[in-house]
């Protein structure tokens, strides 16, 4: 009989394709995914440590398995990705029925690891990181999956080291893929159904700076959106400070390149844009803002801002909502700024009390809402292009799709549908996705 793995994803697409190679991997040694712990011989969860209390979070998780682990003591409990990283051997100390604890770029050792425990020769932890050459060669054999819509992972780790992040601590430093092995994988998603493909990095526009010889980033998008099948194209995340002139340039000018970006700018304070090591100013942020506008007039910007970093005044925050108001963005994910450990933020003084920084969160979830609010109302009765992913979440014979702009749009419709580009009117508007119907083609 085959056993079973129950698997739990948290935090970024780049921990959504981690857990694709789990999944394969699993598969490899026997196991079968199953939906839920109870049924489970092993028990994954797959960790982010960006958030506020990550780790408290990963903790109060792993109670839940230990009534089943009390019933089953031969369940095997593992954790990897950031958080693992960023703990090791710790989890093994606080969690006593904890058997396996893998890091970042210990993934592809997850089939030995398992058997050891399985034999009970030991409980594991792997967190070492590997060097460069090592991490190129192990970048898995993407299989095939039933999905039109398919991330590729293009560079990984990061080496900006912005001071509130801990991402350079816990997924080690850049690398980039040979840009020939990208564009391999991306024609073998597209020969196997997938129609749209997102290219995904830490840092996704500095891939190739540190590689002489290798494609710019622009240049590796210009050959990914000459693959024939393939529809539509985007990537993340961008920094602003690597987004280059000939990058901008590709928007408007590559068909298949969406017409969407999303671009952290975190504070609109030259002065705290500085603490954080960010390396641009507000000004350099809206100059290439005010570029891709020019390109492409119809572009949608989407962003991440923290409220509450160390220091920030009044006029600080004010900047940030000055910023907000001249780009007019789409969606902002917003964060109430948290100490991660190990990083240089975390041991800058932060005298703000808490309830400033939630006034603060507060009246910027008020402006954006109301800007994201405007954006997306000017969709009502228009007849947008939506790539049809699957069926829908909300009900019977509902499917669902995205725009160009990254909105979720259900509506009406047959399975035959999924993996086309169609013609939705859309005729309800909520906060996070649109209701639409199908249209006749335009
Ligand atoms: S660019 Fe900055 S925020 Fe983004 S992953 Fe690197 S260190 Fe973190």
């Amino acid at each position: 009989m085959k056993k079973a793995f129950y698997l739990e994803t948290f935090g970024c697409q780049m921990n959504v394709v981690d857990s694709e190679q789990i999944v394969d991997l699993l598969h490899q040694i026997g196991y079968a995914q199953v939906p839920s712990a109870e049924l489970a011989d092993l028990v994954l969860l797959n960790t982010c440590s960006v958030r506020d209390k990550a780790e408290r979070k990963v903790y109060g998780h792993l109670g839940r398995f230990k009534p089943i682990k009390d019933l089953r003591p031969e369940l095997i409990i593992a954790v990897g990705g950031c958080v693992a990283q960023q703990e090791g051997e710790r989890m093994l100390d606080k969690v006593p029925y904890l058997d396996l604890v893998f890091g970042t770029h210990n993934i592809h050792r997850l089939p030995e690891l398992v058997q050891q425990v399985e034999e009970r020769r030991r409980r594991g932890v792997e967190t070492d990181f590997l060097d460069r050459e090592t991490r190129l060669n192990l970048f898995p054999e993407r299989t095939q999956r039933d999905s039109v819509t398919r991330f590729v992972t293009v560079m990984q780790g990061c080496d900006n080291f912005c001071s509130y992040c801990i991402v350079p601590h816990v997924r080690g430093r850049e690398i980039s893929r040979p840009s020939a092995d990208i564009i391999a994988e991306v024609r073998h998603l597209v020969a196997h159904g997938a129609r749209e493909v997102t290219l995904l990095g830490q840092n996704v526009n500095s891939y190739g700076i540190r590689d002489h010889g290798e494609l710019s980033f622009a240049q590796l998008l210009e050959q990914v959106n000459a693959i024939d099948g393939l529809q539509r194209l985007r990537f993340a995340t961008s920094h602003p400070k690597d987004l280059t002139d000939e990058l901008i340039s590709c928007f408007g000018r590559l068909d298949k390149l969406c017409k969407h970006i999303h671009l952290p700018m975190q504070s609109g304070s030259d002065r705290i844009l500085r603490l954080m090591n960010r390396g641009y100013s507000a000004g350099d942020y809206l100059g290439k803002v005010e570029q891709l506008k020019k390109n492409c007039p119809e572009i949608l910007f989407t962003t991440d801002i923290i409220v509450g970093f160390p220091g920030e005044t009044e006029d600080d925050f004010q900047a940030t909502l000055d910023l907000v108001e001249q780009v007019g963005y789409a969606d902002a994910y917003t964060f109430l700024y948290s100490p991660r450990i190990e990083t240089a933020a975390a041991r800058m003084p932060d005298d703000q009390p808490p309830h400033q920084k939630q006034q603060r969160f507060d009246r910027l979830l008020e402006l954006q809402r109301r800007i994201s609010a405007d954006i997306w109302k000017k969709d009502a009765e228009q007849v947008l292009p939506v790539l049809v992913e699957g069926v829908s979440k909300q009900g019977q014979g509902q499917l669902f799709g995205r725009t160009d702009w990254n909105r979720i749009v259900n509506f009406n419709g047959t399975a035959e549908l999924i993996g086309s580009i169609v013609p939705v009117r859309i005729v309800k508007v909520f906060r996070n996705s649109h209701l639409g119907e199908l249209a006749a083609p335009q």
